[in-house]
């Protein structure tokens, strides 16, 4: 059975000492689940002294964002050579990273490329804005992402990797329009076929796809429950103790509620 990924991503907020507190909190309230899979994105600066003070049987670090470079003269840059002792995942195509940094399609290629080629593995984030969904260019766009920044990898690579279906609309520090799970399960559905497409249905019954957008512990639910969600990518709400732990406990409900069928597949 494949575990439920919680992914929380903290953007640029906390110092080291919030940092740690933030962590303390959550370690006392989230439960060790053999089925859960909680990982932390704090700042870059932050994961050394959280690598130290995590309990590994309950947490994973991930990187918000690396350089697609290994080594040299990137100055202010930090490579996913650098990050490959620290985390067992990085962000790649956030839309932060895309609309604010102007990451286009081949960049978040070679980053997606430089992760597996560090052993790290890479959630890739894709969605449209709401002027492409008004446009009806969902399909494409995502098409488009995913098509191009799996390129360069083999079929076991792109099994490796973890998709995020993040559409700009819901995110909450765009508009925060809660996405239906409808909607959500229709972008999953297509999200899973075009790896089908592209790679052959092992790969796609093996990649995690998760969502992403406002997900807090009260609608965390409806998500999880859409079949083919492996988990979500969680922003604001993660800063938050309460609900960040609720989200994990609401996880581990629907994991373990009886008519959640398993899928008999490995993660
Ligand atoms: C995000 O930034 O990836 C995100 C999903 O944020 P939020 O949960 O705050 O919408």
């Amino acid at each position: 059975m494949k575990r439920t990924l919680i992914v929380g991503n903290w953007k640029m907020n906390l110092d080291t000492s919030q940092a740690s507190l933030l962590v303390h909190r959550l370690e006392e309230r989230i439960k060790i689940h053999q089925d859960i899979e909680v990982v932390l994105a704090p700042s870059l600066l932050t994961l050394q002294p959280l690598s130290l003070q995590i309990d590994r049987r309950k947490f994973r670090l991930a990187a918000q964002n690396a350089y697609l470079k290994d080594e040299g003269a990137f100055t202010g840059e930090v490579s996913f050579t650098m990050l490959r002792d620290l985390v067992h995942y990085v962000i790649v195509g956030h839309s932060e990273r895309r609309l604010y940094f102007h990451e286009d399609l081949d960049m978040v290629r070679d980053k997606v490329a430089a992760a597996i080629r560090n052993e790290i593995t890479p959630i890739l984030c894709v969605g449209e804005t709401q002027v492409e969904r008004r446009a009806g260019e969902t399909k494409q766009v995502l098409h488009d992402q995913i098509m191009s920044a799996l390129s360069n990898l083999t079929d076991q690579e792109v099994s490796e990797v973890v998709i995020a279906y993040e559409p700009v609309w819901a995110i909450s520090t765009f508009s925060g329009i809660l996405a239906k799970p409808d909607e959500v399960k229709q972008a999953l559905v297509f999200i899973r076929k075009q790896v089908e497409d592209l790679y052959g249905s092992r790969a796609a019954k093996k990649i995690r796809v998760l969502y992403g957008g406002s997900v807090d512990d009260q609608i965390v639910g409806g998500y999880l429950e859409i079949e083919g969600c492996d988990g979500v990518l969680v922003g604001g709400a993660s800063l938050n103790y309460h609900k960040f732990s609720g989200i994990v406990e609401k996880a581990y409900a629907v994991k373990h509620a009886p008519e959640k069928e398993s899928d008999g597949e490995d993660s």
